[in-house]
């Protein structure tokens, strides 16, 4: 990891940024420098083009353990339809973020598939995977650069127009044509600050770059106030559309209206469905349901 901190740590970025940075660079681009086991198959293939919006995302009896002790994920099966949106729920520990980075193809499974269209992920080539699946992440980081660069060092290849659509879907053209320098502004310690809700829609333009059939959302875990947040889900609404989306909500409420809900505990799918069937069922989900909404 120092080998990739050093550069960096040139350029002026303070030690959080820099692990921040790393953290967000390894789920948002590919692995393949870092993780030399995650390889093209040499007989790996594009995605084939889709008719449909969206794609079909499965996972078939997928497990996978960190080491012997960890639970990660055990037997998880799920399927989710082109265009429609997955929210996987569960405890801290569960095994969510095991399964983003399954989807991600971050890591592969020990047992079952992954599969996108009914390809294994494993057979898919990197490339043709990066441009189809993209990730919003918890929390994104932002670099010493401009407004630009920084969405636009998800995809180099990007034309400005691209960029400047990615922004615009992201709903930020207003707060671009607001600054001094517009894109050319420079963001961080030698620029302008970003607000959470900001900082948020840049990590939703970098995924929306790649214009990905698939949309994974790691829902925020910091607090935006209420406004922002709202703004943000409606966004979310809308970049949703006419792809296919897993979600990891750690807030409910914003996946009532999921096509269906995946709980999670302790590595295993313990319940499946929508919301209101979830409650009606009266189990772990509506559990989970009552406690957050006493909180509140
Ligand atoms: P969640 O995102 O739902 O909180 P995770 O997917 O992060 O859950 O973790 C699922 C399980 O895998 C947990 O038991 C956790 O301790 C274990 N785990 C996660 N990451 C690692 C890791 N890098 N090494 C060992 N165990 C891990
Ligand atoms: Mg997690």
């Amino acid at each position: 990891l120092t080998g990739i901190y050093q550069p960096l740590n040139m350029l002026g970025f303070n030690y959080r940024e820099i692990r921040q940075a790393f953290i967000d660079m390894e789920q948002m681009v590919s692995l393949a420098a870092l993780k030399p086991d995650i390889v093209d198959a040499p007989d790996a293939q594009d995605l084939p083009p889709s008719e449909v919006h969206g794609a079909d995302v499965a996972f078939e009896g997928v497990t996978f353990q960190h080491d012997a002790r960890s639970t990660g994920l055990r037997e998880v099966s799920f399927h989710a339809p082109p265009g429609t949106t997955t929210a996987i729920v569960g405890p801290s520990g569960a095994g969510k973020t095991t399964a983003v980075r399954l989807a991600l193809r971050l890591i592969d499974p020990q047992e079952g598939r992954v599969t996108i269209d009914g390809m294994d992920l494993r057979q898919v080539k990197q490339a043709s995977l990066r441009r189809s699946v993209a990730l919003v992440p918890q929390d994104v980081a932002l670099f010493n650069d401009t407004v630009y660069a920084n969405i636009g060092f998800a995809r180099p290849d990007a034309t400005p127009e691209e960029v400047r659509k990615a922004a615009e879907d992201a709903e930020l053209g207003a707060f671009i044509d607001g600054l001094p320098n517009g894109m050319s502004t420079m963001v961080g310690e030698r620029g302008l600050k970003l607000s959470g809700g900001e900082r948020q829609r840049v990590g939703i333009a970098r995924a929306l770059l790649a214009n990905p059939r698939v949309l994974i959302l790691d829902e925020a875990t910091s607090a935006l106030d209420g406004r922002t947040e709202e703004a943000i889900q409606a966004t979310l609404r809308k970049v949703r559309a006419g792809r296919t989306t897993l979600v990891v909500a750690h807030r409910l409420s914003t996946i009532v209206d999921a096509d269906q809900i995946v709980v999670l505990r302790r590595g295993r799918v313990v319940e499946r469905g929508t919301h209101a069937e979830l409650l009606e069922k009266a189990g772990e989900y509506a559990a989970l349901w009552r406690r957050q909404t006493r909180e509140h």
